[in-house]
């Protein structure tokens, strides 16, 4: 059931009612705006922002019409040249005004259609480019040719869109057109004060300003930028997902907490079975978190520390103190082999002091699986340790008090929210090993609070970094020999390249067997095709050291911790985003032995390419790299998203929006502590700007009305 407000409803309606987007264009759309399962929509369109603009501006003349830019011409048909019979030539046709003449050239034009279209001696106008051809100006497949009916309804200018195969600018221009006429006249929800404070149209105005320029520039990428109606749309869109983070912040600050913290005797007992001492920054996290649980508040904490950092053992503390409050925790992790993992590192030190420990993932089944679920449900388990599974319907806590979420940094409202529900007033605790940039925290977290874990552990050896080409794959393999003999262990990551994971595979698969033949069964393979339990033993096997090189897609990314593991090998480096470098890396390094990365490149390297691998010899410093990815490639890539905007937005832009990012908060946290249920007029409003960008999971939080 949708509580849309019906003022909505002609924006969320597919794109296929519009005039003129018939059975063969809607696919098209759906392919450009649409998602798995969900249609291009109406809105769809409206935000799908024109990437420049074309003057179809009238030139004075031909004679002064500039060459390779788009122009619009006065002109009477002087001739028609249409090939020689049986002749594979293309029709011609001239045409002349006061100062000069140029041909029109058809690529098998029909001569019935163009003598209709250009008599001689009639006046018309036609838009294109022109080019200079053996000295004659000639102009290839006029983009259009009407008469002087037809000139009066051409726009000025003519927007340019970003298309699919089968789409023109024209085509979607048209049924973007369509679209501006569905808009309704909806309520201002922005401060009207700040709105004529920064001169900035209504919506409904914005949208048509940007699709429908009176001026070309006005559509250039550094105008655009700038322009008040897309800063307009910009702000709308910032505002709203701001708005949403602080609803669900807001609301579960009002819920009353619970103290999930006890007399720390669970805590001391695991303190003491650790091999090592925490470090000061470990210390200082544990401290937060222990001061967020005896609070009777809910605990919404981002726990952030680049690879190897030593979250894990946080959050098992906090989850020790969780249940010393007679509560249980929970730890979920984004994939099976991280899930495991966990588990397997967490439960020897969890049953030493006395805690009992589960695992549920989904690929659990039968009996083992309703074993796990009557024991959540009874409170014999405390620690549940898993993937999603552990918040899909069906789980039910005896009483959660706890939840750690690790290595999620989109984790978005809607599974905050699930979580929430799992128990009475559960407290998050988020670990993230991406060492996002503030401004790019401050969208995914809103206003979370932070606990940095700035100091790797004690006796840590740097990490050796080295470029390679892999025509020096000989060279490598020799290397590799000599760290084997001296009782190292290797991980050989390849890439995914392409579109098809099939033929990256098939990359893994044959390295794999040429390792093999040189060094038999110490090669290991593992990659995400894998079944489960193979990709499980497959890593056990190299935990165990029963191999000793592990040859892997990128499956390995995230947070898996085999201390013994001292060299990594690293295909195609220039084709990974730095952050995705850096985290790879950090799987090396984690021992007292020295430590060696090679990055292998296939040359040869661009200048960033080059730019970017340096970085990674210079430094281990996950925020610097995060930053430089950040200024080399764009904010969308460092968080591994394709689209050139802030991942998760369509209309805002970091590199140009950052102010408006932080007005956003600003004014979100306002409006929630002046109108929590959003019931005044504003409020009202701001309710149609939740549901225009689909960020009204939050209104569910909100009183009915
Ligand atoms: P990450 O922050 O990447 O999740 P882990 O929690 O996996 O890091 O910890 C990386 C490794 O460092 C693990 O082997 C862990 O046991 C170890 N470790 C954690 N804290 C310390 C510490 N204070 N001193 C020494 N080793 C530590
Ligand atoms: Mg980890």
């Amino acid at each position: 059931m949708s509580l849309r407000p019906s003022i909505l409803d002609p924006l969320f309606a597919p794109a296929s009612t519009l005039p003129g987007v018939g059975p063969k264009i809607a696919p098209l759309l759906d392919r450009l705006l649409g998602e798995p399962g969900r249609p291009a929509r109406v809105v769809d369109l409206l935000f799908h922002l024109p990437s420049g603009g074309i003057a179809r501006e009238m030139k004075g003349s031909i004679a002064d019409a500039p060459i390779g830019e788009p122009v619009t011409l006065a002109v009477t048909v002087a001739a028609h040249r249409p090939p020689p019979p049986g002749r594979r030539a293309p029709y011609r046709i001239l045409v002349e005004d006061e100062t000069g003449d140029v041909v029109l050239v058809f690529f098998n034009g029909q001569k019935a259609r163009l003598e209709k279209l250009l008599p001689v001696g009639q006046r018309r106008y036609v838009s294109g480019k022109i080019e200079l051809w053996d000295g004659m100006r000639q102009m290839v497949h006029p983009d259009r040719i009407l008469d002087e009916k037809g000139i009066g309804s051409l726009p000025a200018v003519e927007a340019v869109y970003g298309l699919t195969e089968g789409l023109s600018s024209r085509m979607v221009g048209r049924y973007v057109g369509a679209a501006l006429e569905r808009v309704p006249a909806l309520p201002e929800w922005q401060d009207p004060a700040w709105i004529s404070r920064n001169a900035l149209p209504a919506l409904p105005e914005a949208l048509a300003l940007i699709h429908r320029p009176e001026d070309a520039r006005s559509l250039s990428e550094e105008a655009l930028a700038k322009a008040p109606p897309r800063r307009r749309l910009a702000y709308d869109e910032l505002l709203a997902s701001q708005l949403a983070l602080a609803l669900v912040r807001s609301r579960m600050r009002r819920l009353p907490g619970r103290t999930n913290a006890g007399d720390g005797h669970l805590v001391e007992k695991i303190r003491r079975a650790l091999p090592f001492g925490l470090t000061g920054s470990q210390e200082r996290a544990v401290a937060d978190i222990r001061r967020d649980l005896v609070a009777d508040k809910r605990m919404l904490r981002l726990l952030q520390g680049d690879v190897g950092s030593g979250k894990t053992v946080v959050g098992l503390l906090a989850m020790a103190s969780a249940i010393e409050a007679g509560r249980q925790a929970a730890l979920m992790a984004p994939t099976e082999i991280l899930a495991r993992q966990h588990y397997e590192r967490i439960a020897p030190m969890a049953r030493e002091a006395g805690l009992t420990v589960a695992l549920l993932t989904g690929r659990d089944k039968g009996a083992e699986r309703r074993a796990v679920l009557a024991g959540l449900a009874d409170g014999s388990i405390q620690i549940a340790v898993g993937t999603h599974a552990l918040f899909q319907e069906g789980v039910v806590f005896h009483d959660l008090g706890l939840a750690v979420v690790d290595e999620q940094h989109r984790f978005g409202v809607h599974q905050r929210l699930a979580l929430g529900a799992k128990g009475e007033a559960v407290d998050i605790l988020v670990m993230t090993a991406t060492p996002i940039p503030r401004t790019l925290a401050l969208t995914y977290f809103g206003d979370m609070d932070v606990s940095v874990l700035d100091e790797k552990p004690a006796g840590r050896k740097p990490i050796a970094t080295k470029l390679i080409s892999i025509e020096r794959l000989d060279e490598i393999v020799g290397a590799i020999g000599r760290a084997l003999a001296n009782g190292d262990q290797v991980y050989w990551v390849c890439p995914l390249v392409g579109e098809s994971e099939t033929v990256d595979l098939a990359a893994a698969e044959e390295r794999f067997e040429e390792l093999r033949s040189v060094f038999g069964d110490r090669v290991g393979l593992v990659h995400g095709k894998l079944p489960g339990r193979e990709k499980d033993a497959a890593m056990e096997r190299f935990a165990r050291g029963e191999t000793r090189i592990l040859v892997s897609t990128t499956v390995i990314e995230v947070g898996v911790d085999v201390p013994q593991a001292t060299v990594m090998v690293i295909e195609h480096a220039e084709r990974f985003g730095l952050a995705q470098l850096h985290q790879l890396r950090g799987r090396i390094g984690r021992g007292s032995r020295a430590s060696t990365c090679l990055l292998v490149y296939k040359g040869p390297l661009g200048q960033t390419a080059q730019a970017r691998l340096e970085m990674m010899r210079q430094t281990e410093d996950g925020f610097r790299i995060a930053e430089e990815d950040l200024r080399l490639r764009g904010e969308g890539e460092v968080l591994g998203t394709r689209q050139s905007g802030l991942p998760g937005f369509k209309l805002a832009r970091l590199d140009v929006d950052g102010d408006l990012l932080a007005a956003a908060r600003d004014d979100a946290r306002l409006i929630v502590e002046r109108d929590p249920e959003l019931v005044s007029e504003r409020g009202r409003a701001l309710r149609i700007l939740l549901y225009l960008f689909e960020r009204d999971a939050a209104i569910r939080l909100l009183r009915a009305g």
